[in-house]
C-alpha cells in the first residue's frame, strides 16, 4: 500500500506529472471539499469556534492540513478564518503535510498564487495570499515539524488517514505449544511457557503460475498479486495484535480478520502531544494543552476494520491489487483505535465521537449556508435575466450544484457520504471544563 501510493517511483500520488488527475470526475474519485465550498467552509467555522472556546489565544496558532490533496479544504478553509479579524491575526503558520510534488504545487498555486515558493531545511515555504504576510510551510512527514508545547496547533485530517498503509491479521486455531517459531534466519524453538500466537499475517504475495492440469483457460487474465496467509507468525503478527484489548477479544474467534494501520496510530498520537503535551521528554511538555484535531474519513464507529483494503479508478471499485501505482488504495480507518493512541500518548488530550459526518455537519449549520448561497445564485439569477439567457443559464447549473452538492454530503443513504463518512475531535483537556462539548459534537458555541 505504501509503496503504491506514495513510492517516489510510480507511486499513485507522487507520480502523476503527466496531467491525470487523481481528483474530480475526470479523475478516479470526488472529496467532499471538491463537491461543495461549504464543507471546507464549516470546517473552518469549527476552527474558530474550537480557537474561541480556548479563551481566543492570542498568539501562537499553527493551522495544518495532513494530506490536502488539491488544497481546496485549506482554500475554504482560510477563506472563512480570513473574516475573523482576531483569530486570523494570531495565526503564526499554515503546515501542509503532503508526500506528492505534484499536488503541493497545486496547492501552493491555490493557496499563494505567484508568491515565490522556497526550499527550506524541512520542505518547502511560500506566503498565503489570504492572510497578510503568514507563510504556508510544506513538509513530506508530520515528525519533521517540531514539537513546541508553546504552540497551539489545529489540525485537519481529512481522507488522509484511509490512505496510510494497513496490516491484516487473521486468527487461526491454536498450535501445539512445542511448534518452533519461524524467523527470518531460521525456525527458533518456543520459549517453554509461551502462549501460541493466534495471529498470521496476510501477505501480498505473486499469483501461483496457473496449475497445468486445468483445462479450460481463465475467463480473466490472473492478478499479479493476492493476500495469502502466513503459516508461521511475522514481525508484525508477533506484537500489532497485542497492543489493544479489542482485538485480544476476537483472537478466540478462529478466522476473524482485521486491520492495524501502525502509521496512522502514530499520527494520532502525534497529533495528540502537540495538543496535549507529553510528559516523556521535556520539550513536549505543556503546561496548558491548546489546539485541536479534527479527523474526517471513513470507516466503522466503533468495530475493528475488516476486509476493507479497496481500489478505485475511475470512480468504479476494482481489485486493489491490479495496476499498482494507476489504481488509488484505501481502507476503513478504526476510529476507536486512533481514539486509544491519542489518550495514551498524551495525559493531556480527549477524543469526543466519532459522529456521523450528516450529524456533524448538520449541527455545523450546512443546511442554513446552503440557503445562504442558494438565496444568492437566485438573486444573480434575476439580475442575469435582464441580460442574457445564457448567463442565466449558468446560474442555474450553480444552483443545482450547490443543492445537489449538501445533499450528497449529508445523504445517509447508501450512496450518500452522510453516514460512511464519520467525524472525530481530540481535544485538550481541561481540568474543570470536563463536561464541555466541541460544537458539531452536540456543543455550543462557547464565547
Ligand atoms: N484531503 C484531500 C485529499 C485526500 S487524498 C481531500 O479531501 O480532497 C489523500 C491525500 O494525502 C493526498 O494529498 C496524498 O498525496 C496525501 N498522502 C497520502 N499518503 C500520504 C503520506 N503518507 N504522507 C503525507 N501525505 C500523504
Amino acid at each position: 500500500m505504501r509503496q503504491c501510493l506514495t513510492s517516489p517511483d510510480g507511486g499513485y500520488y507522487t507520480s502523476r506529472t503527466n496531467g491525470h488527475d487523481q481528483f474530480g470526475q475526470k479523475g478516479d474519485f470526488v472529496t467532499s471539499p471538491e463537491i461543495s465550498q461549504i464543507f471546507g467552509e464549516l470546517v473552518g467555522v469549527w476552527v474558530v469556534a474550537e480557537w474561541m472556546a480556548q479563551g481566543k489565544i492570542g498568539s501562537g496558532v499553527q493551522i495544518m492540513e495532513v494530506g490536502p490533496g488539491r488544497g481546496t479544504l485549506m482554500d475554504d478553509m482560510l477563506r472563512t478564518i480570513r473574516n475573523f479579524k482576531s483569530m486570523a491575526a494570531s495565526i503564526e503558520a499554515i503546515y501542509m503535510i503532503e508526500t506528492s510534488t505534484s499536488l503541493r504545487e497545486a496547492q501552493k498555486k491555490l493557496l499563494c498564487g505567484d508568491a515565490l515558493m522556497e526550499e527550506i531545511d524541512i520542505g518547502f515555504q511560500s506566503t498565503c495570499k489570504y492572510l497578510d504576510q503568514t507563510k504556508i510551510i510544506w513538509c513530506e512527514d508530520i515528525r519533521f515539524l517540531p514539537k513546541d508545547g508553546t504552540k497551539s496547533p489545529f489540525i485537519i485530517a481529512h481522507e488522509f488517514f484511509d490512505a496510510l498503509p494497513i496490516h491484516i491479521f487473521q486468527s487461526v486455531a491454536p498450535t501445539p505449544n512445542n511448534m518452533p517459531i519461524m524467523t527470518p534466519t531460521g525456525p527458533i524453538a518456543r520459549p517453554r511457557d509461551s502462549k501460541p500466537n493466534l495471529w498470521r499475517e496476510l501477505l501480498v504475495s505473486p499469483t501461483p503460475p496457473p496449475s497445468s492440469t486445468t483445462s479450460t483457460p481463465p475467463s480473466a487474465p490472473p492478478l499479479e498479486f493476492q493476500l495469502s496467509l502466513s503459516t508461521a507468525p511475522t514481525p508484525h503478527s508477533t506484537y500489532l495484535p497485542l497492543t489493544s484489548p479489542r482485538y485480544a477479544a476476537l483472537s478466540a474467534t478462529p478466522n476473524s480478520v482485521i486491520e492495524i494501520s501502525p502509521e496512522s496510530l502514530s499520527y494520532a498520537s502525534d497529533f495528540a502531544i502537540r495538543i496535549g503535551g507529553s510528559t516523556k521528554t521535556p520539550e513536549t511538555h505543556k503546561p496548558t494543552p491548546s489546539g485541536a484535531a479534527l479527523i474526517l474519513d471513513y470507516g466503522p464507529s466503533s468495530t475493528i476494520p475488516t476486509n476493507s483494503l479497496r481500489g478505485i479508478r475511475a470512480h468504479k471499485p476494482v481489485s486493489p491489487f491490479s495496476h499498482p501505482g494507476a489504481v488509488d488504495l484505501s481502507a476503513d480507518v478504526d476510529f476507536l483505535a486512533l481514539a486509544e493512541s491519542a489518550i495514551a500518548a498524551s495525559p493531556g488530550v480527549e477524543v469526543h465521537g466519532p459522529v456521523e459526518q450528516a450529524f456533524w455537519l448538520s449541527a455545523m449549520g450546512i443546511r442554513e449556508r446552503a440557503e445562504m448561497l442558494l438565496n444568492k445564485a437566485k438573486r444573480e439569477m434575476v439580475a442575469q435575466h435582464q441580460e442574457n439567457m445564457e448567463a442565466e443559464d449558468s446560474v442555474a447549473m450553480k444552483l443545482k450544484r450547490i443543492e445537489s452538492g449538501w445533499k450528497r454530503l449529508v445523504d445517509r443513504g447508501p450512496t450518500g457520504m452522510g453516514r460512511i463518512y464519520k467525524a472525530m475531535a481530540i481535544l485538550p483537556h481541561v481540568p474543570g471544563k470536563e463536561g464541555r462539548r466541541p460544537v458539531g459534537f452536540g456543543g455550543d458555541v462557547t464565547l
